[in-house]
């Protein structure tokens, strides 16, 4: 059976990037992944300006000054934030500038107005300044032209005031991708049917579509398919002809009602992973079909359901999406403050929460049952702590590596 970074990469290796653009409003693009490269027609800052609030002044004037014999300009403009210049800066002369204000001709220096006592319209320099002291000059951060943002940036409040800055109004995006959400079982009902002896909630169904829609994916959900081939059959159609990809829960295991291999084969899917050594989610399918759709059927449980996605989907749903450097799992090292049990055949991710204490990871286990059914206590955790194969044990201190969920 394939290890779990065996599994890591064979999925990562199967996802092709969307391509696929769209255009939609500034106010609308965050998070989102952006299509083309974007560059600007102004540069960056637009002009020379100030960077603190002082005195515009010419350097050859006040280079001499100190406290002892500070030297004393006449004062003939003063330039707020947003006005233009109207004089050129003799010598001798200065400047009232503040931060942000454009740089007057003739000035190349600013010195700052803690430097300096003013009366009227003089001002004394107490302290040299360097030459050029304050100045952004026009173009130092960006010229005009360059490529400001890159194909494959995800937009987060940076890139957000980049495009703004860049009046960039229409932005164009990565379409999100469509994921269809297939919830397998007879003992299935939704939550708004009466509950009756046998039967259970389908949880994941909502969990899956939270998950991808918190990844940038529209889910698709739809709903519960009984375990019949018949009917498994065309609902694994429909879904793969709406979306890109299509994950499915339960009824990928060995039990006699576990259909969806036996569909999947049928239908003429590609089968890469069929099985992965880990707990939980050992029975993880991964096939493709035409067009690089692929299907992930998922085992049921949901703790299963929820680690399968945490540790495979999220990075494979940030490829799909176009994001060039998309993440792998954050995985840290830190120390666990509990005993962790493993059988020692499979890698065991068991979860709970870190916190950062003296600048070292502390790992704890969730309280309750650590069972894969058990979706109670998979409640504001924030870590997997993860047991390697081949250790049955990692006592109380000792170094485990932590998977960092709902970062
Ligand atoms: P399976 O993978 O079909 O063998 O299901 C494994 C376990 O997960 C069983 O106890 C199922 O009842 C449960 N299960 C399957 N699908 C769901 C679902 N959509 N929501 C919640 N639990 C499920
Ligand atoms: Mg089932």
């Amino acid at each position: 059976m394939l290890s779990v970074t065996e599994v890591e990469k064979i999925i990562l290796d199967l996802v092709k990037p969307l391509t696929d653009k769209e255009f939609i409003p500034l106010h609308e693009a965050n998070n989102r992944i952006l299509a083309d490269n974007i560059s600007s027609n102004f540069d960056f800052p637009y002009d020379d300006n100030s960077a603190m609030d002082g005195y515009a002044v010419k350097f050859q004037d006040v280079f001499m000054a100190s406290e002892d014999s500070p030297v004393s300009l006449n004062i003939v403009e003063e330039i707020p934030a947003g006005y233009c210049p109207q004089k050129t800066i003799l010598s001798g002369e200065t400047a009232r500038i503040f931060t942000g204000a454009i740089l007057p001709l003739g000035a190349d220096t600013i010195v700052i107005q803690e430097n300096t006592q003013s009366e009227g319209c003089q001002v004394d320099i107490f302290t040299p300044p360097l030459k050029n002291d304050f100045v952004r000059y026009k173009g130092s951060f960006y010229r005009s032209g360059d490529f400001l943002l890159s194909s494959g940036s995800k937009l987060n409040p940076p890139e957000m005031a980049i495009l703004a800055t860049a009046q960039c109004l229409q932005v164009p995006v990565v379409r999100s991708p469509i994921i269809a959400i297939l919830s397998t079982g007879d003992e299935l009902i939704t939550p708004d049917e009466s509950m009756v002896k046998g039967k259970i909630i389908d949880s994941n169904q909502y969990l899956l579509a939270s998950f991808i829609q918190q990844n940038g994916g529209i889910p698709l959900s739809l709903g519960i398919i009984p375990d019949n081939p018949v009917a498994l059959e065309n609902a694994i159609t429909n879904a793969l002809n709406k979306a890109d990809w299509v994950i499915s829960t339960g009824g990928v295991s060995v039990g006699d009602y576990d259909y969806v291999d036996e569909v999947l084969r049928k239908l003429g899917g590609k089968f890469h992973v069929k099985g992965v050594k880990m707990k939980p989610g050992k029975p993880l399918t991964v096939a493709t079909f035409d067009q690089d759709k692929l299907y992930f059927g998922i085992p049921g449980n949901p703790v299963s359901t929820m680690v399968t996605c945490w540790r495979f989907l999220q990075t494979a749903m940030e490829k799909l999406s176009g994001r060039k450097n998309y993440r792998y799992p954050s995985i840290v090292k830190g120390i666990t403050r509990n005993h962790l049990r493993s059988q020692g055949n499979r890698e065991n991710y068991v979860w709970g929460n870190v916190k950062v204490v003296e600048g070292y990871y502390q790992f704890t286990l969730a309280q309750g049952s650590h069972n894969s059914g058990n979706l109670v206590n998979l409640q504001n955790i924030n870590a997997l702590a993860i047991i390697p194969v081949g250790t049955n044990l990692i006592e109380i201190g000792d170094d485990v590596d932590i998977l960092l969920v709902n970062h």
